[in-house]
């Protein structure tokens, strides 16, 4: 079983520039975390005409050090992989800068009341770093969309949900590059989080990752994978381990997610049990979709739901 091997991101210089490809830049934002690792990572593609990734959190030394990174260059569009606020924040700032055009899949969804399981309003559980519901495209864009085509740089988008639903990584043909955003980190695994987080789509974007055999995969938060093929199956090997430890744990007769966790996290500190008890809804929820565990009373996968295998 082929574990995935993670990679280090050493030496960061906060708010300078840095030249990581012939067309490619970053600019790391100081807002390092256990979500973030070393900080988010914006990318400049390009020269004279650019595309900026992911301008960022909204954290005034990222901004300066982007201002002063973009000086002399023309800003053609910003790219958006996902609404969490160490991605979007700044890309409302950006536009109102440069006047230049947005794109995104979509602003992050709101639940419609009674569609979706309800999350607990404070399990007391960091997920993630908050959601930037402010944040709308000035172009919304579907799978395969190109959004830029200049002489210098085609870019598109790969709609790859599961981190969240409107997750999109970005390719640049020339460089056969994409950037992954949080679906694919070169560092640590993805928290996949219900309700907007979906495992099974998550598990299908890894796939059609893997598929794409891009030469090289830069994430926003981590160094950058030359192994992307390799690495995402073993991402996804790796998840697939984990929901058969879900799936037995269910068939052996525990029913709710704290006994689950209790088995398959036993030698993992207390602290991280709540993060964990997230990831195992996250499984459970596919395997309820996909047949092979029902919720006791028959309503939809939550957190405090009591699971039975078929
Ligand atoms: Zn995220």
């Amino acid at each position: 079983m082929s574990q995935p091997v993670f990679r280090t991101l050493d030496d960061v210089i906060y708010g300078t520039v840095e030249q990581v490809s012939p067309l490619i830049r970053r600019v790391i934002a100081e807002n390092p975390s256990k979500f973030t690792y070393r900080g988010t990572g914006t990318y400049i593609v390009g020269h004279g005409d650019v595309v900026v990734i992911d301008p960022g959190p909204r954290l005034d030394s990222h901004r300066d050090a982007l201002a002063a990174s973009l000086a002399g260059e023309r800003v053609r569009a910003i790219l958006v992989t996902h609404c969490h606020a160490d991605h979007s924040p700044l890309a409302a700032w950006l536009r109102d800068e440069t006047g230049a055009p947005t794109f995104a899949f979509g602003p992050h969804p709101r639940p419609e009341p009674g569609t979706e399981p309800v999350e607990p309003p404070d399990d007391g559980v960091e997920i993630e770093e908050s959601t930037d519901h402010d944040f709308v495209p000035t172009d919304a864009v579907v799978d395969g969309d190109i959004v830029v085509a200049t002489s210098e740089l085609t870019m598109r988008a790969v709609h790859t949900p599961g981190h969240t639903s409107n997750h999109t990584c970005w390719t640049l043909a020339e460089e056969s590059a994409l950037f992954t955003g949080d679906h694919v980190m070169g560092w640590s695994t993805t928290v996949v989080s219900p309700p907007d987080g979906d495992m099974g789509a998550y598990i299908d974007s890894l796939r059609r990752v893997a598929a794409r055999a891009d030469s090289m995969l830069w994430p926003t938060h981590g160094p950058p994978r030359d192994d992307g093929r390799s690495y995402v199956e073993a991402l996804v090997e790796h998840r697939l381990e984990r929901e058969r430890g879900v799936l037995d744990a269910v068939r052996s007769g525990r029913g709710s997610i704290p006994e689950i966790v209790g088995l398959l996290y036993a030698n993992v500190r207390e602290e991280l049990h709540k993060p964990a008890g997230r990831s195992v809804w996250a499984h459970l929820a596919k395997l309820v979709a996909e047949g092979a565990v029902v919720v006791e009373d028959g309503s939809v996968p939550g957190l405090d739901s009591v699971y039975r295998a078929v």
